[in-house]
Order: structure tokens, then C-alpha cells, then sequence
């Protein structure tokens, strides 16, 4: 298969673009790098199916090839990184979207669009199914990825109504593990980061909130399933981990983990926070017969010993 990959420098974009290759498929990046790295990526410009083009898919995007499968992973997607970016993270989940979806229609590709358990907003319901609508706050600080992301849904779903391209929809809930930024300002990178320094951990609010994480494997290797799987368009998936911890106890896990001397340190929460996260994975498994098989501790203490070495260098 010929797949192209828009953010394939970023974190989630590079695994899949490892993943892809390994198993003989020819990937094309398309990445503008404004909150991923060239580094994530470096070790495939050797293999002669790789192709990297730095670009910003905000712009009309033209392929020569032909091309099978586009997965749309482009976006900041940190709270941090898309506050920053705010303009930027709306442009390319809504015209970086719609051209995505227009190049999915010239060459009649199947379209994976990488949405979010954030179109959930802060969840009346829990744990949070496909079927729940969201409640979401269209003009608070998160609203720039949140909104984006419905946009970007609801035009996958557009075109696929009017056109018949083959989308389908994965809502991805909180995903760590090797390449993410140690700056990123999410929670697992900051606490591992801070835990090896013996630097104060911030917790925000009382750390009674809760989210469910996923390791990256996992999720490449469901993702990739999902890319892959005939008969499916028009559907969406929650895809994560439904293993849920709160943050105050994420925090005591990494410092036990890292035999760190790290206190933690309680600041305001920040507006909007999702008071809690749990995916229901029932709809995935059923599909492509997958479900995470990395405990917590297990993936942290892999994701740990990535940044000991990224801290050495
Ligand atoms: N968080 C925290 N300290 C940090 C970073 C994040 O307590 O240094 C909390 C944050 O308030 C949220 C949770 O950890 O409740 C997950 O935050 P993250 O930014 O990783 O992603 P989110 O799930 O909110 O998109």
C-alpha cells in the first residue's frame, strides 16, 4: 500500500510511519514541524520507501503518486502546544482537513482521520462511549482543539456521505511512551522530566482527576489494524487504554518508579480540565479483535528509560 501521513513527524505519525514501513508499505510524510522533530523520523530516510516533505497541509496539497490510505494526524496536540498555537491548531484541523479529504477524493483513498477523546469535552457520562455526543465549552481555552476536531468529524462525515470516501474516525484518548516531547507540558512527559531531575512535580488542582493512558504500541498497532480493516467506512472508535488512574496517584507512580526525591507541588487547575477520562473499547475489539496489552507500570517504565537517556544527551 502507498500511505501518506500528514504530522508523520510527530509523535504518534512517526511510530505509524515505522510501523507501516517494517511491514513493506511505501509512506510519504507530510509534516510542517512546527511542534514535532525531524528526529523522530531521521532513522527512515535510509529505507527507499520513505519519502519526508516538509509542509504545512493548511495549504492546497498536490501528490504525484497514487496513494491508498491517508492517515490525517497533523495538529498540536497538547493542551500547552495547541494554547500556543491556537490559530494554527483550527486552520489545520479544519482546511487541513478539508484538503486532506480532497486529496482522499482525487485519488480515491481511504481516509483515517486521528480525532480525540477531547470531543468529549468535560463527559456527563462515564466511561465515555461512541455514542455520547460530548460537552464540550465552544469558546473556552481547549475549544480551538476541541472544536477543530468535531469540524473535522463532521467534514470526514460529509464526505462520505456525498462522495462514499472510504473514512473512518478513531477517537484517540491519552496516549505516552517513547518521542514525546519532554517539553510538551503533558502529564506524563512532565512528571517523568521533572521526577528524574529530583525537580517538584505539578500536580494541577487537587489531582483527583482522572485519565486512562494507552501505551504507544499499543495504539500504533490498533491504529494500524484499523487503517488496514475493509468494511468500516463512516465508522468512528474510541481507541485507548480504559486502565484509569487519578493524577495525584500518576504522580506517585513515577516517583516510585524513578526512586526519585521529588515533592509534588499542588497548582490551580486549569480552565476546562476534564474532571474525568475512561474510553469503552468494546466497539474496536469487536472489529479488529485488539484491546491494550501494556499495564501502566510496564509502559511507564519503558517511557522512563527513554527520557533517561534523551536526559543524558
Ligand atoms: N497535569 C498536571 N500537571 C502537569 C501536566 C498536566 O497535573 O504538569 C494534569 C492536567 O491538569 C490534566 C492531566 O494532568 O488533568 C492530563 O493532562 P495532559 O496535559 O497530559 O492532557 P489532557 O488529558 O488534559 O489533554
Amino acid at each position: 500500500m502507498r500511505v501518506l501521513i500528514t504530522g508523520g513527524a510527530g509523535f504518534l505519525g512517526s511510530h505509524l510511519a515505522e510501523k507501516f514501513l517494517a511491514d513493506g508499505h511505501k509512506v510519504i510524510v507530510l509534516d510542517n514541524l512546527i511542534t514535532s522533530t525531524v528526529d523522530n523520523i531521521a532513522h527512515l530516510f535510509g529505507n527507499e520507501n520513505f519519502t519526508f516533505i516538509k509542509y504545512n497541509v493548511v495549504n492546497y496539497i498536490y501528490v504525484k503518486d497514487d496513494v491508498d490510505i491517508i492517515l490525517h494526524f497533523a495538529c498540536p496536540a497538547s493542551p500547552l502546544d495547541y494554547q500556543k498555537h491556537p490559530i494554527h491548531t483550527m486552520k489545520v484541523d479544519s482546511l487541513g482537513t478539508l484538503n486532506s479529504l480532497g486529496l482522499a477524493k482525487a485519488k480515491k483513498s481511504r481516509f483515517v482521520f486521528a480525532s480525540t477523546s477531547e470531543i468529549y469535552g468535560s463527559p456527563q457520562i462515564h466511561p465515555q462511549d461512541e455514542s455520547y455526543w460530548g460537552y464540550v465549552n465552544p469558546i473556552g481555552v481547549r475549544s480551538v482543539y476541541d472544536e477543530a476536531k468535531r469540524f473535522s468529524e463532521a467534514m470526514s462525515m460529509a464526505y462520505f456521505r456525498e462522495y462514499g470516501i472510504d473514512i473512518r474516525i478513531l477517537r484517540i484518548f491519552n496516549t505516552y511512551g517513547p518521542r514525546m516531547r519532554a517539553n510538551d507540558g503533558r502529564v506524563v512527559s512532565s512528571f517523568i522530566t521533572k521526577a528524574l531531575k529530583n525537580e517538584e512535580i505539578t500536580v494541577f488542582g487537587d489531582g483527583t482527576q482522572t485519565r486512562s493512558f494507552c501505551y504507544v504500541d499499543d495504539m500504533t498497532e490498533g491504529i494500524y489494524k484499523i487503517s488496514l480493516k475493509d468494511g468500516i467506512e463512516g465508522e468512528v472508535f474510541n481507541i485507548g487504554n480504559p486502565e484509569e488512574i487519578s493524577i495525584i496517584n500518576l504522580a506517585r507512580l513515577i516517583v516510585e518508579l524513578t526512586g526519585s526525591s521529588s515533592k509534588i507541588k499542588f497548582l490551580p487547575l486549569p480552565e476546562d480540565d476534564p474532571p474525568k477520562r475512561k474510553p469503552k473499547i468494546d466497539k474496536i475489539k469487536a472489529t479488529i479483535n485488539w484491546k491494550p496489552k501494556i499495564s501502566l507500570k510496564k509502559g511507564l517504565i519503558k517511557t522512563i528509560e527513554y527520557f533517561e537517556n534523551i536526559l543524558k544527551k
